[in-house]
């Protein structure tokens, strides 16, 4: 039997917790008497720093129940982070973390599922949406585009999963070797490797309280990802610097015949030549310099080069 603890980021949730931890419970409950999992199980909630009475309820839980646990962080640092503090504190206490969010969009019904392939040997379960019916189109569409995005600029992500997933022990340990400061959890598991596998389920609308994701944190996430696995934005400036620096010897060629026809008005042909000619150089020259800050980024990550899965020596 295994020891499975569910991970979750509760940032102002005074309003959900109550309820988000009797059904989370009543599950874990009903697992433990099947002895799916054994019975050192735990609930982690994790205060990122709430300014409610969040702390003082995960407190009040774990006083009723042990099979609560709780983690404070020690000021609000954002959901990846959060999540991340709860994965790295409990890894060593299971033999795989759920994470899930407070509000219980994610379906619960499918953690049997997860369990089920974990002792199937699946290293990393990814929980995907099957439809996005209860989002607005808004979020839906934006969400959509960026997965469609990530994808063009050579982002690994598992189209429509969001942070439900279990990740075994062995994954959890491969995940501490990421030094970033610059947190995208979605891409980088994907990068850990082992066996994998996806639970479709639907989402929920959020039971009480409102999203603490507003449009201006979703649109940093969204560009905080793309910063931090790509260098195909700084590519795109020296794409555009060899164009321009073409164009500009085209231009120039133009300018000189337009000139040797004596079709120009004096010294109009130096100044529109230099223009294009400079702007050409500098916008290759910032490409140029622009990879190398790209090689420097990525090396700063210090990311591990390779993550063992097996190995045999009899
Ligand atoms: N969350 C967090 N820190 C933050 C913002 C959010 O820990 O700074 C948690 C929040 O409590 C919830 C999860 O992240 O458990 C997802 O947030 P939410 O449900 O508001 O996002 P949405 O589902 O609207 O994208
Ligand atoms: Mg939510």
């Amino acid at each position: 039997m295994k020891t499975i603890y569910l991970v979750i980021p509760c940032y102002n949730e005074e309003e959900v917790l109550f309820e988000t931890s009797k059904r989370l419970k009543e599950k874990f409950n009903y697992l433990i008497d099947r002895k799916v999992i054994s019975e050192k199980s735990r609930i982690a909630f994790v205060d990122d720093g709430s300014k409610d009475n969040t702390w003082s309820i995960i407190e009040k839980l774990n006083k009723e129940d042990n099979i609560f646990s709780g983690i404070k962080l020690s000021r609000n640092r954002g959901h990846q982070n959060a999540l991340l503090a709860g994965l790295m504190t409990v890894k060593d206490h299971c033999d795989a973390v759920i994470s899930l969010d407070a509000d219980l969009q994610d379906d619960i019904n499918v953690i049997d599922k997860f369990i089920e392939k974990f002792y199937e040997g699946c290293d990393v379960v990814y929980g995907v949406r099957s439809e996005r019916k209860t989002d607005t189109i808004f979020k839906r569409t934006t969400a959509q585009a960026f997965y469609k995005m990530m994808k063009t600029l050579g982002v690994d992500i598992v189209y429509n999963h969001a942070d439900y997933r279990l990740m075994s022990k062995r994954a959890l340990d491969a995940l501490a070797d990421f030094k970033e400061v610059n947190l995208f959890l979605r891409g980088i598991v994907p990068l850990i490797g082992y066996k994998s596998d996806i639970v479709l389920y639907e989402r929920n609308e959020r039971f009480a309280g409102e999203s603490k994701y507003p449009l201006k944190k979703m649109l940093s996430f969204a560009f905080e990802g793309i910063t931090s696995f790509s260098v195909k934005p700084i590519r795109l400036i020296l794409t555009v610097g060899i164009i321009m620096f073409i164009s500009s010897l085209i231009a120039l060629l133009y300018f000189l015949v337009l000139w040797a026809i004596g079709r120009t008005v004096q010294g109009w042909t130096t100044v529109v030549a230099s223009i294009w000619m400079l702007g050409g150089i500098q916008l290759l020259c910032l490409g140029i310099i622009g990879e190398y800050i790209g090689k420097i980024y990525i090396e700063s990550k210090a990311r591990p080069k390779f993550i063992i899965d097996k190995f045999i020596n009899n």
